[in-house]
């Protein structure tokens, strides 16, 4: 295979084969390690990873060994969060050296039928870097596919651009709930998602949006973000009364999904998003029958990198402001439990080249 020739630098005679990774060798276990680069493929780029998001699921991994139903069996780089700029590219790769990119972690196996449809989110085969025993993008180069990587534009730096994913995830949560202009919005839970599909749902035309929460400075950055209003559900009931259009569950906290159910308007639609459980009791199936409720889920996203890009560089969302903290790479255990043990962190990011 042959690389695409890059402008003469002094890195680009040297490419990197060795790259230093945080990897996870067990639960609350998570080092600086050294692997080799593996060999970039007529289709792959390679990648100087500036910038990686810290996730909800990194820190189930680092805390528990597993997130959901999936455990980590073997050491895995985590981190599926990332932007950083091409320094190599496969001979098929149409994509130029120089480029700064996001990375989009789960493209699908891109031969199956799901894949096939376009819906390679959901594909059945497919894997997610970061998700064991896939490395993830805490390291400091990542060979990625070329479908997977997308083009940043200068007034993204790649500090933003990392976070270009988990509003990837909101863009999708607010297409698969279906938010049009008008729509009175309740979305659940102020975190990094939350506090992204507030945005999103404005960006879609949302009028009215309610974000609920336990954390009063969370919900306070709800409102400087455009929450409409805000509920701390620790002191104030959500009520009963049918108000909402739509519901985005973002806690992944099934009491909260049923108690947002009764507030929903006949024929409205409830989307969820927060990691579910396996199986929940307390489904409220006749209510939703009675009032032909739409009950739907959203896993990842597809198509929607393109989109997250554009609503950032459009100024409709801000995605900045929800970035706390940075950390370098020998400080990536710290990074990942850092918003656990100060809740005013929303986003911590991970810079692998520091
Ligand atoms: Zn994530
Ligand atoms: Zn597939």
């Amino acid at each position: 295979m042959t690389l695409t020739a890059a402008p003469p630098s002094p890195a680009n005679n040297t490419l990197p084969t060795i790259t230093r990774t945080a990897m996870l060798f067990g639960a609350r276990d998570l080092r600086t390690t050294e692997l080799r680069i593996p060999a970039l493929g007529d289709n792959d780029v390679l990648i100087r990873v500036a910038a990686v998001g810290v996730c909800g699921s990194d820190m189930h991994y680092y805390d528990a060994g597993r997130n959901g139903q999936n455990v980590l069996r073997q050491p895995t780089v985590l981190g599926h969060e990332a932007a950083g700029v091409v320094i190599a590219a496969g001979s098929a790769s149409a994509v130029a050296v120089g480029a700064r990119v996001a990375v989009e972690p789960a493209v699908g196996c891109g031969e199956c039928d799901t894949c096939r449809n376009g819906d390679y989110n959901i594909c059945p085969t497919g894997t997610c870097f970061g998700s064991p025993p896939t490395h993830g993008t805490m390291t400091q180069y990542l060979v990625a596919p070329t479908r997977a990587v997308h083009q940043l534009p200068d007034s993204i730096d790649t500090v933003t651009g990392s976070m270009i994913e988990p509003l990837a995830v909101a863009v999708w949560a607010v297409q698969r709930a279906q938010v049009g202009i008008g729509h009175r919005v309740l979305v659940t839970g102020a975190g990094p998602i939350g506090l992204l599909v507030t945005q999103v749902a404005r960006a879609a035309g949302a009028t009215e949006i309610t974000v609920t929460d336990i954390n009063d400075d969370r919900l306070a950055v709800a409102r400087e973000l455009g929450a409409t209003r805000t509920i701390n559900t620790s002191t104030e009931s959500l009520g009963e009364a049918p108000l909402y259009d739509r519901v985005i569950e973002c806690t992944g906290i099934p009491p909260v999904l049923w108690s947002t159910i009764r507030t929903v308007k006949p024929h409205g639609r409830v989307t969820v998003v927060g990691q579910a459980a396996p199986s929940v009791d307390g489904l409220p199936l006749a209510f939703l029958q009675r009032y032909e409720i739409d009950l739907v889920t959203a896993f990842r996203y597809a198509h929607a990198f393109p989109i997250a890009i554009a609503l950032v560089e459009s100024g409709a969302v801000n995605i900045n402001r929800i970035v706390t903290g940075r950390f370098g790479l020998d400080q990536a255990a710290e990074a990942v439990q850092a918003p656990v043990k100060d809740p005013r962190h929303l986003k911590v990011v991970v810079t692998p080249q520091s």
